[in-house]
């Protein structure tokens, strides 16, 4: 027996992790720097750490739901939005899966940015959804526009726009969301992936779920927060959800432990701050020093044009550094590299500097 026909379904390839790279090529874990999946490389808050050490110690043994209402609480006052309007969930892709689930007929289309994030094409294919694209060009290094959206839009249910975008950093201001909102069906929900808005200087657009009923903005511990190991994330959705979540939601959508961290996390400004100047200081770095043409970011990553992507990766790989080759992202000839803290950052910068 055989799972249903998946051929459609594009596999999920995380870039690989620093204990299988570091056995390949025979090397301490602790030789390599990981530049390849947008971490934070000042790791967690200790307040975060704190709070999954008392949680241990507390039990593990009940199901969580005191901790989920009261992070979406706190992140409803955070954003001024209802409590009911924040969707907890296991990673900004688990919120991906929800919002599908919430829309998608079977045979609905999903319009997608490419290059771009492959989760939202996944979860589209397991909701039984159709895929269409947008383009976003290199030559307008990969400007984000209402227009460029536009231009491929046919009254989609969904359609995903990434803020700042994954790989390539580029952003959209909130007047061309705005824009964007304003021209598309109200049955199309248009949902703004702020994966890595903290790096941003635009504000969320959870600001606007109160002038557009067909918005949805997705968040996550996993990068400023450093919580990626723990998986929780959120989205904000219109006022008028309020029943949805409970019918579209795994039970206990979120853990205990990943809760109570989220929690923590978040009265930990000074670790986010950190984090995030941080972060903003390697991303100069790597625009002033790389020896290859880079664009724009508003993320904590960098996307770099090098010619032989893969050549560059491999060899950037052995000499103790991971970044990622775009390839699987449908972007040949670029690699994407990670703001590491000061020193990684200035070591990858010159290795990669002796390989392009
Ligand atoms: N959206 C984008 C654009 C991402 O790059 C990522 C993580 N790679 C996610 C969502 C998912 O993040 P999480 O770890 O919260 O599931």
């Amino acid at each position: 027996m055989q799972p249903r026909d998946l051929s459609a379904t594009s596999p999920y390839v995380p870039g690989r992790g620093i204990e299988e790279v570091a056995r390949d090529l025979g090397l301490d874990p602790a030789e390599l720097i990981k530049l390849s999946s947008n971490e934070n490389p000042h790791g967690s808050s200790p307040k975060a750490v704190d709070a999954v050490y008392q949680q241990a110690d507390d039990g593990l043994h009940v199901y969580p739901k005191a901790s989920h209402t009261d992070l979406a609480e706190k992140l409803a006052a955070k954003w001024g939005v209802a409590d009911e309007q924040i969707w907890v969930s296991p990673g900004a892709d688990g919120a991906i899966d929800y919002l599908s689930r919430a829309m998608l007929d079977p045979g609905q289309s999903v319009l997608v940015p490419d290059p771009g994030f492959s989760y939202y094409r996944m979860s589209t294919r397991h909701h039984h959804g159709e895929i269409t694209e947008y383009e976003l060009s290199k030559a307008d290094g990969f400007a984000q526009t209402a227009d460029l959206v536009l231009d491929s839009y046919d009254g989609e249910r969904i359609v995903h726009i990434t803020s700042p975008h994954n790989p390539t950093g580029s952003e959209w201001t909130r007047d061309e969301i705005r824009t964007l909102l304003g021209e598309v069906d109200d049955e199309t929900l248009v949902v703004v992936d702020e994966a890595y808005g903290e790096y941003s200087e635009e504000p969320s657009s959870i600001g606007l779920l109160g002038a557009f009923e067909n918005l949805a903005v997705l968040r996550t511990f996993s990068k400023a927060y450093g919580l990626a190991g723990l998986r929780i994330g959120y989205a904000a959705v219109p006022e008028s959800w309020a029943d949805a979540y409970a019918r579209v939601n795994t039970p206990f959508a979120a853990n205990e432990v990943a809760c109570r961290a989220a929690l923590a996390a978040l009265d930990d400004d000074d670790h986010v701050e950190q984090s995030v100047d941080s972060a903003r200081w390697a991303r100069e770095y790597m625009h002033k020093n790389l020896d290859a043409p880079t664009f724009d970011s508003a993320a904590n990553f960098v996307l770099a044009d090098v010619g032989d992507a893969g050549r560059v990766a491999e060899a950037s790989q052995r000499a103790g550094v991971i970044i990622r080759d775009c390839g699987s992202f449908g972007l040949p000839g670029c690699v994407r590299i990670s703001c590491g803290t000061r020193e990684q950052t200035k070591t990858a910068v010159e290795t990669l500097n002796e390989i392009v």
